[in-house]
């Protein structure tokens, strides 16, 4: 093994960089360059459009024509873009004998110095390098680091940067200042500026700066929606917001896939609420967040689908509210959008439904709130939440308002997850199908002419089960005839 690459931040503002090769890839590494302020000179017999661009608006200088010696006059860096290993060579040697640091792209061997793969956020850069061993691993890294590092981190960058000779006038020993950056960056501000609240941000550190601020630790909860089951539904905030959380206070309905990515030595509590057996009161619920977040702690209120629909997340930001806790929203995926594509059902569509109601269901005082007269309405798709239990009440009640017997259903048990069940039918037969299957919760009620389409567009787990055989996994007919 040679000995590891010694890392570098180069300053090439105003400084003459060489840049060997006119095409795509040369492009790319004079585009890098002039965004660290250098002074390309592109040597190549002829530049790309973008290129010529550049210097017709005198940001970098071209030389005409092969390869030569000269070029590296006054360079303080070279990089090597020709798709012609002699040239590639010839730059390097040349390169060598001058004592400058050459980059031949792509060739490892060739180079005596590599560009890492960056993340960049404001001033902040994470370089990641391979030592040009393994560029394509660092490629991937350097993918989940952009999705682990959000835009607060740009804000946190500028305001330090900004504000570096005041905290070293302040805080003139390393320790108290580490100190200060510490309790800054654990409490409130990457939430504040996560949340755009720029100005209470500047507020907050100024604040924490001249100490008078309240140093105890302060917590806050964000409400996240967890999506209907499948990990890869979640959202990259969520994700972070899981990452960062010191308690999990999730729904059961949350799935193990979701939890399995949280922060490993986060507390998770299980609050229940599912749609049936126990689960926490709400008030207790309530008691929970309060208590975490005023120990200090970053709480994640983690539940099922979106919180805001028929999740009560509602009642919890008043709640929050009301006690002075900061608190945040990361939506989720709801259960009527997810089982709806998880099933190939368009909840809307120009042919058959002009649109859709969330409806909940599920005990005879909710019915009595409805209004049934529109619900009963034809060409529109009803997603009918915590409904296995009201089925018959529901057909009912549909039917006596005018909705047509023979208008299709789907019903969608553990939308999303690996043992997800689709069943089909009609109106008429709604809840005799469910109980012969046994559906249980969590299943979401699709009603309209919509969820007929399930059958021929069928793409996840198992086709639907109760729908005519002949149909299933076949092309829809007009495409046959086509
Ligand atoms: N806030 C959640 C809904 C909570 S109410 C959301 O936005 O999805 C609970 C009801 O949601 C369940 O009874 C069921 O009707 C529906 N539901 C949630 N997840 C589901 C899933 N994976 N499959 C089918 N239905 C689901």
């Amino acid at each position: 093994m040679s000995a590891p690459l010694f890392p570098l931040f180069a300053d090439l503002q105003g400084r003459r960089v060489l840049v060997v090769g006119g095409g795509p890839v040369a492009e790319r590494k004079t585009e890098a360059l002039l965004h660290a302020g250098a002074r390309p000179r592109v040597g190549a017999p002829g530049l790309t459009p973008r290129l010529q661009a550049w210097q017709a608006q005198g940001r970098i200088d071209w030389i005409e024509g092969r390869f030569d010696a000269h070029w590296l006059s006054d360079a303080w860096l070279v990089v090597a873009a020709t798709d012609d290993t002699v040239v590639n060579r010839a730059v390097a040697a040349a390169a060598e004998a001058r004592h400058l640091f050459a980059n031949v792209v792509d060739d490892a061997e060739l180079s005596t110095f590599q560009v890492p793969a960056i993340v960049e956020r404001g001033p902040l850069q994470v370089a990641i390098s391979s030592g040009g061993g393994a560029p394509m691993l660092a490629r991937h890294l350097r993918r989940q680091l952009e999705t682990l590092l959000d835009d607060s981190w740009t804000s946190l960058a500028e305001l330090f940067t900004r504000q570096r000779q005041r905290i070293r006038q302040r805080f003139p020993q390393t320790s108290d200042r580490r100190r200060f950056f510490e309790k800054l960056l654990a409490g409130p501000l990457p939430r504040l500026f996560r949340q755009q609240l720029h100005a209470q941000a500047e507020q907050h550190f100024h604040a924490m700066l001249d100490e008078h601020a309240n140093l105890g630790r302060s917590g806050s909860v964000a409400v996240v929606g967890a999506g209907p089951g499948d990990a890869g539904l979640l959202t990259l905030n969520a994700l972070r917001a899981m990452n960062e959380a010191d308690v999990i206070l999730h729904d059961r309905l949350v799935s193990e896939d979701v939890l399995r990515l949280g922060r490993r030595d986060a507390t998770y509590i299980e609050v229940g609420k599912s749609a049936s057996g126990h689960s926490m009161r709400q008030d207790d619920i309530h008691a929970l967040m309060l208590e975490h977040a005023r120990a200090g702690h970053r709480v994640v209120r983690l539940k099922g689908g979106d919180p805001f629909v028929f999740g009560r997340g509602g009642e919890e930001l008043e709640f929050l509210r009301a006690h002075g806790i900061p608190y945040e929203v990361v939506p989720g995926i709801t259960a009527a959008v997810a089982c709806a594509a998880y099933a190939g059902i368009p909840l809307t569509h120009r042919d058959h439904a002009q649109s859709v109601k969330l409806v909940t269901a599920h005990c005879k005082d909710s019915f009595d709130t409805l209004d049934w007269q529109a619900l009963a309405q034809e060409r529109q798709t009803l997603a009918v939440y915590m409904g296995v239990a009201g089925l018959e009440g529901l057909r009912e009640r549909l039917v006596q308002h005018g909705r047509a017997p023979s208008t299709p259903f789907a019903l969608i048990e553990n939308g999303s997850r690996r043992d997800q069940r689709v069943l089909n039918g009609t109106l008429a037969d709604l809840p005799e199908t469910a109980r012969f299957h046994q559906v249980r919760s969590p299943a979401l009620l699709i009603l309209g002419e919509v969820a007929a389409l399930a059958d021929t567009l069928h793409w996840f787990g198992a086709p639907p089960v109760g729908a005519p055989t002949h149909s299933r996994n076949l092309p829809a007919p007009t495409l046959q005839a086509a």
